[in-house]
């Protein structure tokens, strides 16, 4: 362990390797439940692509596994430490280095925080779409780890839809740079999209060039009641059907709803069975919400109320954004992360409240319903062993049933360490064996992030 840390300290600030173990098990996991983490041997915080190197260079002479980490507020156990690792926190490797409003990129470093980058290229006329929930925390090195998706995903797409090109440290301490800053470009496997949601485990990503959209007109939202949350997902069906490609289209249930008004008071309908979050940011938003308002209306909604303005809109999106926050206040939770057909968004919703009753316990939905996206929140008290192997059953339940409607076990939370054994259900023989031999290819000695995905 000396061993490692005087080597590390010859290519890192002083300040920047932590072996305080106080401190180094603040840093051992991430925000998932259920995850195991070992103990790490050092926590460092490079500054920069130099800094990174000279890490996995240390690693590899010394055999040592590497868990890069961004904000850890990831939900499934993937920045967890593993016994005996170097923590390579990239967090403060945080300036946005590029803005380009011509070719419409940004270049940044993977610590930059989701929400200021949206802020800095917003001062240009653009935006960049990918917004998960956590966005005033998490980082563009984890966003891409992850490939994580958002609210705005129905219209816009995830993070691999983003990310042109990347700077990666690979497990010898050699540079990659994979992609393009040109709007096309097709030379070669395409091993950026590879490495977009590889969750640490082929490469640590220290640069990545971005693509930006021009920002689009403010977004006008509705929320519209349903007695039933079938209701609520044939509504999303008929919208999407009819042609119209709503900027954001969430769904709430009982519980989730119930919980955002306990935790912030934010006067919603308690009653309601499904709550439907849809918004426009479209030319003529008024004209698109009244039209899907009138087919919520035909689809069973007993209220549809359309925001009067866009700071209105704003806060009817900030209660879906504290939605998994509100529900970790009713007790231990565990957030699933199963992706439908869109089609199929309804039996998945109810086959979900059909294990809720088999398991005896609570489990709230939020949904990217215009993704078939959803979130089942496991709610139960981690001080009751019955009721926590109910949990955990219940969590597999869940997972198997969106295998059998088609769907998959992960829509954008990644495999970590919480889904690894379904990950050989979803993607079968064939395929797993080809996704060892590409880790190989990457990671030969198996020091990057391992245990987690595969
Ligand atoms: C309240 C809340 C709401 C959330 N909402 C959403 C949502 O709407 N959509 C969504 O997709 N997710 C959501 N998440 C999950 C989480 O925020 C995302 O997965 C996010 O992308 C993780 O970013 P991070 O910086 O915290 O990464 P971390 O959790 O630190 O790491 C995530 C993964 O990326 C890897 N990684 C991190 N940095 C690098 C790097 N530089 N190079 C290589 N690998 C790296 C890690 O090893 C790990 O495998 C939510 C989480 C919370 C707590």
């Amino acid at each position: 362990m000396s061993d490692l840390v005087d080597l590390l300290r010859e290519g890192l600030p002083e300040a920047a390797v932590v072996v305080d173990p106080d401190v180094t098990a603040a840093y051992r996991q991430d925000m998932a439940g259920f995850c195991e983490s070992g103990a790490p041997a050092v926590l460092v915080f490079p500054d920069t692509v130099e800094q990174v190197r000279h890490v996995l260079r240390c690693a590899t002479a010394l055999r040592v596994p590497v868990v890069p980490q961004g904000a850890r507020t990831g939900l499934s156990g993937a920045a967890n430490a593993v016994d005996g690792c170097i923590l390579l926190s990239l967090v403060r490797m945080n300036r946005i280095l590029e803005i380009d409003p011509v070719n419409r990129i940004a270049v940044v470093e993977p610590g930059v925080v989701n929400a200021e980058l949206s802020r800095a290229a917003g001062a240009h006329g653009l935006t960049y779409p990918p917004d998960p929930s956590s966005w005033e925390s998490c980082t563009i090195g984890g966003n891409i780890g992850t490939a994580s998706g958002g609210l705005c995903c129905v219209k816009y797409g995830t993070t691999s839809e983003y990310v042109l090109g990347l700077d990666v440290v690979l497990a010898d301490g050699e540079l990659l740079r994979t992609g393009r800053r040109t709007a096309k470009g097709v030379a070669g496997y395409d091993l950026t999209r590879l490495l977009v949601g590889s969750e640490g485990t082929l490469g640590v990503v220290v640069g990545a060039t971005l693509a930006l959209r021009p920002t689009p007109p403010p977004q006008l939202a509705l929320a519209a009641e349903f007695p039933s949350t079938e209701a609520a997902c044939a509504a999303v069906c008929a919208v999407m059907e009819a042609g119209y490609t709503p900027s954001l289209m969430e769904l709430m249930d009982t519980v989730s709803v119930r919980a955002v008004n306990a935790l912030a008071q934010m006067g919603l309908p308690d009653s309601t069975a499904a709550l439907l979050l849809i918004a426009f940011d479209t030319l003529d938003p008024v004209a698109d919400l009244a039209a899907a308002g009138e087919i919520c209306t035909a689809h069973g909604a007993t209220e549809v109320v359309p925001a009067a303005d866009s700071a209105e809109s704003e806060l009817l999106l900030q209660a879906r954004r504290l939605s998994l926050t509100a529900m970790d206040r009713l007790g231990t939770t565990m957030v699933d992360d199963v992706a439908v057909p869109r089609s199929a968004l309804a039996a998945m919703i109810s086959g979900v409240a059909g294990i809720a009753e088999r398991f005896d316990l609570t489990i709230g939905v939020v949904a990217h319903a215009g993704d078939g996206n959803t979130h089942p929140v496991v709610v139960f008290d981690a001080d009751d062993p019955d009721e926590t192997a109910r949990a955990r059953e219940s969590f597999d339940a869940i997972m198997a049933l969106g295998l059998d409607l088609g769907g998959t076990i992960t829509g954008e939370h990644g495999v970590g360490l919480l889904k690894r054994d379904w990950l050989a259900r979803e993607l079968g023989p064939v395929g797993l064996e080809l996704q060892r031999r590409v880790k190989a290819a990457f990671d030969p000695l198996g020091l990057l992030n391992p245990g987690k995905v595969l």
